[in-house]
C-alpha cells in the first residue's frame, strides 16, 4: 500500500508508466508527496536516483496534463500459450523490444496474425507488429506470443487521478458540461479531463479501435482489401450451427466485445426438423469482416453457446452484397429468447474445447453429406427440365 509523503514506505507497483527518458513502459508505483508532486518509482530500478518526478509547477497547458495522463495505465499482462487467440489483428498491445540488448516495452499494433494449430503448451502462431513508438517506431516485426502483453483498460492508481485533479485546478481547467462542444474540440483533452473522476483512462488503452497519439485508427484504405471490388454496401459471412433461439443482439454484443467491431447480426428461421439455425454477421467494410472472420475461424478456440454448440463457418467465403437491414425484424419473436448471452470463447487445452471440436467435426461431416446431396439434387432437377432449358 502506498503512503503519501513517505517514499520509504512500501509502495504498490500497480502501474505501467511511460518514461520521460526513453518513452518505454515500465512497471511502476506512484507516491503523492506533500500534495505538490508525484514521484514515480520503477520496480526494476528501485534506487531513488531513477525516480521520475512531476511537480504541479511544471504544468502550464492542458496538453501537458493530457500527456501526463497518457503516461499511466494499469499493468499489462502476459498471455498464456493456450490463450493466443485473444490477440487479434488491429489490436494495440504492449510488446517486448530486445533490439539493443536491453528488454523494454513499447506499444505496437497487431498488423496481422498467422494462427497455427498447436498444442496448449506451445504457441506456434506469428504476430506481425507495427511499432507505435520506441526505436522501432513505424517498423514491422514478426513476433511470437511470449513477447506480447495485453493492455488492460480501467482506472489507474487514485494518486495519479488525485494529482491530475490538483493540476487541473491550478490550470483552471474545471469545465462545466454545457460549455463543452465535442464538435469544436474533437481531439482535445476535455473528455479525458471530464472523465478523471471515473475510469477515464480506459478511453486510451485496451481498445483495438483506440484513439490518441499512439493509437491511430486504421482506415480501410490502410488495409489490404484483397482485390475484392467494394461495390456492395455490405460484407458478410454466413454462420451455421447456431442455437435456434439465439438473439441477434447477443451475437452483435459478443462479436463487439471480442473484436471491438460492431456488426449487424441476423438469425434466419430454420426448418422444424433442423436442430440448429443459420445466421449472418454483416459489416460495412471488408477489412472489418476479415478481422471478424479471422477471430471466428481461429483454430485455437471455438465460440460456443451455453449448451456447448460451436459456431461453424461452413463456407469460408467473405461475401459482398446489399443486405436488407430490416431483415432482423423478420425473426419470429417467439424464437428470440436471448439465450445468446451464454456465448463464450473456449480455448485450446480445455475439456470444453475438446467437446466443441468433436461437435464441430460432427457438423462438418454432416455438412459434407449435405453438400453431396445438394449436388445430386441439382443434377436430378436438371434432368427434369425440358431439353433446351438445361445449362
Ligand atoms: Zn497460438
Amino acid at each position: 500500500m502506498a503512503v503519501s509523503g513517505d517514499t520509504d514506505a512500501v509502495v504498490s507497483y500497480n502501474l505501467d508508466y511511460r518514461s520521460k527518458k526513453d518513452d518505454a513502459w515500465y512497471t511502476s508505483a506512484v507516491v503523492l508527496e506533500n500534495g505538490k508532486q508525484l514521484r514515480v518509482k520503477f520496480r526494476d530500478f528501485v534506487d531513488s536516483y531513477f525516480d521520475e518526478i512531476f511537480s504541479i509547477a511544471d504544468f502550464s497547458t492542458k496538453s501537458d496534463l493530457q500527456e501526463f495522463i497518457h503516461r499511466f495505465r494499469r499493468v499489462s499482462v502476459p498471455i498464456e500459450d493456450n490463450e493466443c487467440s485473444r490477440v487479434i489483428a488491429d489490436m494495440v498491445v504492449c510488446a517486448t523490444y530486445k533490439g539493443d540488448g536491453s528488454v523494454r516495452f513499447f506499444d505496437a499494433i497487431v498488423d496481422a496474425v498467422h494462427y497455427k494449430e498447436h498444442t496448449p503448451e506451445k504457441c506456434l502462431c506469428t504476430y506481425l507488429l507495427v511499432w507505435q513508438h520506441g526505436p522501432e517506431e513505424g517498423n514491422i516485426t514478426a513476433t511470437s506470443i511470449e513477447d506480447i502483453c495485453l493492455i488492460i483498460p480501467g482506472a489507474v492508481d487514485p494518486q495519479v487521478t488525485g494529482f491530475a485533479k490538483l493540476v487541473k485546478e491550478k490550470l483552471g481547467l474545471v469545465y462545466k458540461r454545457p460549455f463543452l462542444s465535442r464538435k469544436t474540440s474533437p481531439n482535445e483533452t476535455l473528455d479525458e479531463l471530464q472523465d478523471l473522476d471515473s475510469a477515464g483512462y480506459s478511453s486510451y488503452v485496451g481498445s483495438s479501435e483506440g484513439k490518441g497519439r499512439f493509437y491511430p485508427q486504421l482506415s480501410d484504405h490502410d488495409r489490404d482489401l484483397g482485390g475484392v471490388k467494394e461495390t456492395g454496401c455490405h460484407h458478410y459471412i454466413i454462420l451455421e450451427n447456431l442455437e435456434k433461439d439465439l438473439s441477434p443482439t447477443s451475437m452483435m454484443e459478443f462479436v463487439h466485445v471480442q473484436t471491438s467491431i460492431t456488426p449487424q447480426a441476423y438469425l434466419f428461421p430454420s426448418l422444424s426438423a433442423e436442430t440448429f439455425a443459420r445466421g449472418a454477421v454483416v459489416v460495412d467494410s471488408r477489412p472489418k469482416l476479415k478481422r471478424i472472420y479471422e477471430f471466428l475461424s481461429n483454430p485455437n478456440h471455438f465460440i460456443v453457446s451455453s449448451s456447448g454448440r460451436p459456431w461453424v463457418i461452413a463456407e469460408a467465403v467473405l461475401r459482398t452484397g446489399t443486405f436488407d437491414t430490416n431483415l432482423q425484424s423478420c425473426q419470429p419473436l417467439s424464437e428470440n429468447k436471448n439465450t445468446g448471452s451464454g456465448l463464450r470463447v473456449v480455448r485450446l487445452g480445455t475439456e470444453e474445447y475438446k467437446r466443441a471440436k468433436q461437435r464441430k467435426d460432427l457438423y462438418m461431416e454432416f455438412r459434407k453429406h449435405l453438400n453431396g446431396l445438394l449436388q445430386r439434387l441439382d443434377t436430378e432437377e436438371k434432368k427434369c427440365l425440358p431439353s433446351g432449358a438445361k445449362k
